[in-house]
């Protein structure tokens, strides 16, 4: 077959004087066009940030050779189209965090926006949702501002408020897409570029774009992403796709791979293997943050499994032990066995957590009386549970349940079902002692009970709702394992809580590692509580959030 030349011509009305010109027959590897875009990186775009701010955004080797070159360099030849296209219509990038990946694609999409040659072209921008898509969008148009060149050139113009960039010389755009946009059959996109692809809830978004392309004569995708924890997520399958295709590219010629996992096997806070998962580091990595989030991650499961997710790029599972048990039982104090330690109690003030059952759950309302001084903070917990549930709850604890309630420890209801006006009556019996200064309870317990705890306490106590969501989780379980770290409060040996404490577990929130909730263990669903650990949390987070701000205000006199 007598395949036709590569005839860098037809880019002439976009390529410099200087490009090699190409005269290569049949599928190669374009150096003129490779050299267009990494060229049009180091000479046109700027950084935006810090010390590099408005300096010239000059590729690392690595960006260079191993992704922009090859990714945009690649090419085919197209019996349709009659000329040269991109291999590659896709890119998938996985790499630890902090790699430059936003810069890179905020890069790319101004590329692909007004100097890849496409008339018309339309490039999106994808995330999680609109914020976050926003933030490549915002370093795009950051460096059309600082960039001289960009800056001068006629015609492209940045309309914020649109969230737009347009370039009137192609009739081209940039912009963000949300996932309501999902059905908007107006779009004919030429580029879309996804950050965070794992926090995609499904691939429905992913897919419509993918066959929206179509019509474009040199489409392309790209993704990039840090590993995920949800193995039946869709970034999970695409993910375990990209390898096979990194193993055998033939398998899908059009999809470029670039990943970096650190080795499942390899050890996480050997040094050696950082560079893998972190190409940047060195370069304009920090290896000393690295060092610092390793070191808080050796005694810490939870934190471990973050570290080898966001900067060992490694797919984990979702939910890890939260606690390590050593520490807990290190802030026992002295047992606190019989009725009588409440005195000890008694006129403190108070901040008060609850958590109410479904059917199956414990109902926990817990006392947490702040440090004093040298007095360390007290956790007191109360348990209620429905009679008829007992014998389950026996079975998974090997009948301590039952002891537990001998012991005073966890309280029966008759029937099957929680009775929250006992509930209440009860709750308001327990805090009688005590100065109350807030209960918080979960915000999906329901509006009832808060009516008739307010019917029993007054006004005087603040009732203060508090989501069971990532957001509404993250603050009080981090003040609980301050407390915990610095020994300084005392949970007196509670036997329910400490089944509780033993198996919770935490998720971390898909895209962002410092935002996490308790869970239950998923293997186990059934045989495990941890409403303790809940209410405590919110307890203590209720005295740190609310109860120290009180406190500066008072010191200054308000
Ligand atoms: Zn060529």
């Amino acid at each position: 077959m007598n395949a036709p030349e590569c005839d860098a011509a037809a880019y002439e009305r976009f390529s410099h004087p200087w490009l090699p010109v190409c005269r290569e027959r049949g599928d190669h590897f374009c150096v003129p066009r490779a050299a267009r875009v990494c060229g049009f990186f180091d000479s046109v775009l700027v950084h935006t940030k810090g010390k590099f701010a408005r300096k010239p955004f000059v590729l690392a080797d690595w960006q260079r050779n191993e992704i922009v070159g090859p990714m945009m360099g690649h090419v085919v030849w197209s019996p349709e189209q009659g000329r040269f296209v991109r291999q590659y219509r896709m890119g998938w990038l996985e790499l630890g965090r902090k790699n430059g990946k936003s810069e890179l694609l905020a890069g790319l999409a101004l590329y692909l926006l007004a100097f890849d040659g496409e008339e018309g072209a339309q490039v999106y921008g994808a995330a999680r949702d609109r914020d976050q898509a926003r933030l490549i969008w915002d370093v795009a148009s950051r460096m059309v501002q600082l960039s001289p060149k960009l800056n001068q050139r006629e015609g492209l113009r940045i309309r914020s408020h649109e969230r737009r960039i347009v370039d009137g010389r192609t009739g081209s755009i940039y912009t963000i897409l949300a996932r309501d946009a999902l059905g908007n059959l107006g779009l004919d996109p030429s580029a879309m570029l996804f950050d965070e692809v794992i926090a995609q809830p499904d691939g429905r978004l992913w897919e419509a774009m993918r066959t929206a392309m179509g019509s474009r004569v040199e489409p392309i995708m790209v993704a990039a992403t840090t590993a995920g924890n949800d193995p039946s997520s869709f970034a999970a399958a695409e993910h375990a796709q990209c390898v096979k295709v990194a193993d055998e590219p033939e398998r899908e010629p059009h999809r470029f791979v670039y990943i970096r996992n650190m080795p499942i096997d390899a050890d996480p806070f050997d040094e050696a293997n950082w560079p893998f998962p972190n190409p940047a580091l060195g370069d304009f990595l920090n290896v000393q943050a690295l060092r610092d989030e390793a070191t808080e991650a050796r005694n810490d499961p939870a934190k471990e499994n973050s570290f080898r997710q966001f900067r060992g790029n490694q797919w984990v599972s979702q939910a890890t032990r939260w606690l390590n048990m050593n520490l807990y039982r290190e802030c026992t104090g002295d047992l606190w066995l019989t009725g009588e330690w409440s005195k000890l109690l008694n006129g403190r003030d108070v901040w008060c957590g609850l958590d109410l059952s479904a059917k199956m759950d414990l109902t926990s309302f817990c006392v947490f009386a702040p440090p004093q001084g040298t007095d360390p903070g007290h956790c007191a917990w109360w348990h209620w549970l429905p009679e008829e549930v007992l014998p389950a709850l026996d079975t998974v604890t090997s009948h301590r349940a039952s002891q537990w309630v001998r012991q005073g420890f966890l309280r029966l209801m008759p029937g099957g079902v929680i009775d929250y006006a006992e509930l209440c009556k009860q709750i308001a019996e327990v805090v009688a002692p005590y100065k109350v200064r807030e209960i918080c309870y979960d915000k999906w317990s329901g509006e009832y009970v808060r009516q008739e705890l307010e019917k029993l306490l007054g006004r005087r106590v603040p009732l203060v709702p508090n989501e069971p969501t990532y957001v509404g989780m993250t603050v009080p379980m981090r003040e609980l394992m301050a407390l915990t770290v610095e020994h300084a409060w005392n949970h007196h040996g509670n036997p329910v809580a400490m089944f509780c404490f033993d198996s919770v577990e935490v998720k971390r929130a898909v895209d962002n590692p410092d935002l996490l909730k308790p869970v239950k263990p998923e293997r186990s669903p059934n045989a495990t509580r941890i409403d303790a650990v809940v209410t405590a949390a919110l307890a203590v987070g209720a005295w740190r959030i609310r109860g120290q701000v009180q406190k500066s205000k008072r010191a200054y006199g308000f």
